[in-house]
């Protein structure tokens, strides 16, 4: 097998979305070479299907389970965080303290530079405007949520974000990693990290595959930031974990329904919604481009609404699902329990009642989906609460979340990858 780089590097990071790209920069920024592989392309973001598909169909990031609902991940430079809804939400930071890990430094420091704010009135769209207004007519506490676009480049009228923006408007992994380059780092993508190499019982190194090739890179310090899925099929195959990792995933269901007066279905998703914590249910409105919603209404035998894209009004229900099934080393599988269902019921209930107060008819729900895949190697199980797995080998994605979740895990992922970061470098966590 021949040596991948002549260089050396003090660390490597396998996979580049808010995990990998927060943790490769705090590592370059304090001096550290570090290389950083994604099995993904880096090819710009053109916002269109045929490239989203390259990076989230079945096969390529996503995964269908045996009860047939898909699990979606983005698998290109930036993870899903270039497909992803932009949605911020702070870290449960009593969550981390529990396990000695505190995030606040980070997340002040985050909160500093990152375009973090609702959106201005002109970019909230028609369909989440009409949506918000029955909500709180219906009596709910519904409220414009966080996003990470920066509005001044974001267009109204534009379905693009679950594409891959192309106009630099949403914030993504990859602005992370183009700083961790600038400041040494050296990228490459279509790079699939095959295992960690151990010597002597210390890290050394990764085993990679890059244009049909097999190579070695070699560095003492490994972060795994495959992802939910990635990193505990890469401890596996490094006899370093379980050949099953059960993990949660945060299901969704689309409820649906027809207004006669608007003519939409261009927006930027997740606008505003509520959140129920201790329900563990979250709703948002859920404007999605005209392909996929579509897809939604056929999967749910509707062949009559797949023209009614434009004026549909689309409301999201998301569940904080128990930890269950199993990550398999080629497969993904998990299916709803008993109070997952009674959740996601709870939810469509809620959503059903806003499309009603909305005025909307021909109301119907998808199957569930998910696409927060993570804790499959958690915090004081899979790794330590320095995130180590091994001496020198460390995870920094949604696979350590501790437990079930049900939030939008990026900036929690930038906040633990921007500690984990900085206490490696500067020497604070021991390596
Ligand atoms: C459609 C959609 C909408 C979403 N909306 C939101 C939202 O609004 N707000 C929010 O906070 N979250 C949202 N999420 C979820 C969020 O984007 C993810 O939770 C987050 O990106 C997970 O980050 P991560 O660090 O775990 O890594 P991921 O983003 O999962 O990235 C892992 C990367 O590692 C790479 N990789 C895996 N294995 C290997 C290997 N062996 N070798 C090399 N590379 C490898 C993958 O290709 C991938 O690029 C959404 C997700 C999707 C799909």
């Amino acid at each position: 097998m021949e040596p991948a780089f002549p260089q050396p590097f003090d660390a490597i990071v396998v996979g580049t979305g808010p995990g990998g790209a927060s943790t490769a920069r705090a590592l370059a920024r304090g001096g550290l070479r570090v290389l950083i592989l994604e099995q993904g392309s880096a090819a710009p973001l053109k916002g269109t299907l045929g490239q989203m598909a390259t990076m989230a169909l079945p096969g390529k990031g996503a995964w269908l389970h045996r009860d047939a609902s898909l699990l979606v991940a983005g698998s290109a430079l930036g993870g899903s965080s270039a497909l992803n809804f932009a949605t911020a939400a702070a870290p449960p930071l009593a969550m981390f303290a529990a396990h000695g890990i505190d995030l606040a430094p980070a997340l002040a420091a985050l909160r500093a530079e990152l375009p973090l704010a609702p959106l201005p009135d002109r970019l909230v769209g028609p369909m989440a405007t009409r949506i918000m207004a029955a909500a709180r007519a219906a009596g709910f506490d519904w409220r414009k949520l966080d996003k990470m676009i920066r509005p001044q480049a974001c267009r109204s009228g534009c379905w693009r974000c679950v594409y891959g923006c192309p106009y630099g408007a949403k914030w993504s992994a990859r602005d992370f990693v183009e700083q961790a380059c600038s400041h040494g780092a050296v990228l490459r993508d279509r790079s699939r990290v095959l295992k960690v190499v151990m010597e002597d019982g210390r890290t050394a190194g990764v085993e990679l595959e890059h244009a049909g090739r097999r190579h070695t890179a070699r560095a003492p310090l490994v972060v795994l930031a495959g992802g939910g899925i990635g990193s505990p099929r890469l401890l596996h195959a490094s006899s370093l974990g379980p050949r099953h990792a059960p993990f949660f995933s945060d299901p969704v269901v689309a409820v649906m329904g027809s207004v006669d007066d608007l003519d939409g279905g261009a927006e930027v998703p997740m606008a505003a919604g509520a959140s129920f914590h201790e329900a563990g249910i979250a709703l948002a409105d859920l404007t999605l481009p005209r392909t996929m919603y579509q897809a939604f209404a056929l999967q749910a035998g509707r062949v009559d609404r797949v023209t009614a894209h434009a004026r549909t009004l689309s409301i999201m229900v998301k569940i904080r699902d128990e930890i269950g099934g199993a990550v398999g080393p080629r497969w993904v599988d998990k299916r709803l329990g008993p109070g997952d269902r009674a959740r996601l019921a709870e939810g469509v209930g809620m959503a059903r009642r806003i499309l009603e107060q909305a005025g909307a008819h021909q109301v119907f729900a998808s199957h569930h989906f998910a696409a927060h895949p993570g804790g499959s190697i958690r915090i004081g199980a899979g790794v330590d609460s320095e995130l180590r797995a091994a001496p020198g080998l460390y995870v920094c994605d949604a696979s350590v979340i501790p437990q079930a979740w049900g939030l939008p895990p990026t900036l929690t992922l930038l906040c633990l990858g921007q500690r984990l970061g900085e206490g490696l470098s500067s020497g604070a966590a021991s390596r």
